[in-house]
Order: C-alpha cells, then sequence, then structure tokens
C-alpha cells in the first residue's frame, strides 16, 4: 500500500498554483489580496472579503499531528496487486494512516502519514509535511517522519 498512487486533480481550477507548486516540491497557502486572510487547503473564493484574487505562499517547518485514521481497507489505488496472489489464499493490508497537522501559524494540512507505524503513531508528534511527486506526474501530500 504506498501513498504514491493517489493524487489531488486540481489543475484546471482557480487554484491550480496550488497543484504546481506541489509539483515544484512546494506546499503553498492563499493569501487573500483583498483582506490578508491565509488559507489551506487553498479557497478559489475568499470567505470573508469574497475576492477571487490570492497570492501563494510556503507552507514550511514541522507541524504537530492533531488526530488521525488508519485506513484498513484500502481504495484501489492503495491496494497492492492481487493479481500475483495464488488461488484462495487471503490478503491482510497494513493500516495506512491519513493524519492533520496543525502548524504554528495555524494551519491544518492533511496528508498520509510516511514512516511511522501504526501502533506509534501518536497525538502531538512533530511531522513535516512535504508534496510527493508520483511517477505519473501527479502529486500529492504526504506528513513525514524524522525517518521517512
Ligand atoms: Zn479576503
Amino acid at each position: 500500500m504506498q501513498f504514491r498512487d493517489f493524487s489531488l486533480l486540481v489543475r484546471d481550477t482557480k487554484v491550480r498554483g496550488f497543484a504546481e507548486g506541489l509539483e515544484r516540491g512546494e506546499l503553498r497557502a492563499s493569501r487573500c489580496v483583498g483582506c490578508g486572510a491565509v488559507h489551506f487547503p487553498p479557497r478559489s473564493d475568499c470567505p470573508t472579503c469574497w475576492s477571487g484574487e490570492f497570492t501563494w505562499e510556503p507552507i514550511t517547518g514541522t507541524g504537530r499531528l492533531i488526530t488521525y485514521t488508519l485506513i484498513k481497507v484500502p481504495p484501489r489505488h492503495f491496494a497492492p496487486d492481487l493479481t500475483q496472489r495464488a488461488p484462495f489464499s487471503t490478503y491482510v493490508y497494513a493500516p495506512t494512516a491519513v493524519g492533520l497537522v496543525e502548524m504554528e501559524d495555524g494551519l491544518r494540512v492533511m496528508g498520509w502519514v510516511c514512516g511511522v507505524a501504526a501502533q506509534n503513531l501518536h497525538v502531538g508528534m512533530a511531522l513535516t509535511p512535504k508534496p510527493e511527486v508520483l511517477d505519473d506526474g501527479r502529486a500529492t501530500i504526504v506528513l513525514k517522519s524524522e525517518g521517512c
């Protein structure tokens, strides 16, 4: 089960700059030109002043895990290739964690947790959100531990 098979499909929206940042290895928040509010995930229109103009600001540093969930039966794009297994065999999936970290400035970033076994996950642990570009050119967000 790999996070590498999942991607965000936002290329054809007003938040295209977000996808372009991911492809360059940069995680970005949107800053409203009208009122200065910062949003992540980026918004296509500001919920405060309704401006549709934004600048992009990189999200850097380490956040603290505030919640997570374990996916025990992954969606198809996370599932291993089962065509190679023997008839009547069973396959036990390793749980995959999806977490939410809070950055120092209060922004919250959700992503696939990388490098931490499910039994070692705990609220408050430090994780660094980073974009990952997949083999097919799409991108996703990963929350990396120091060992990842
Ligand atoms: Zn605004």
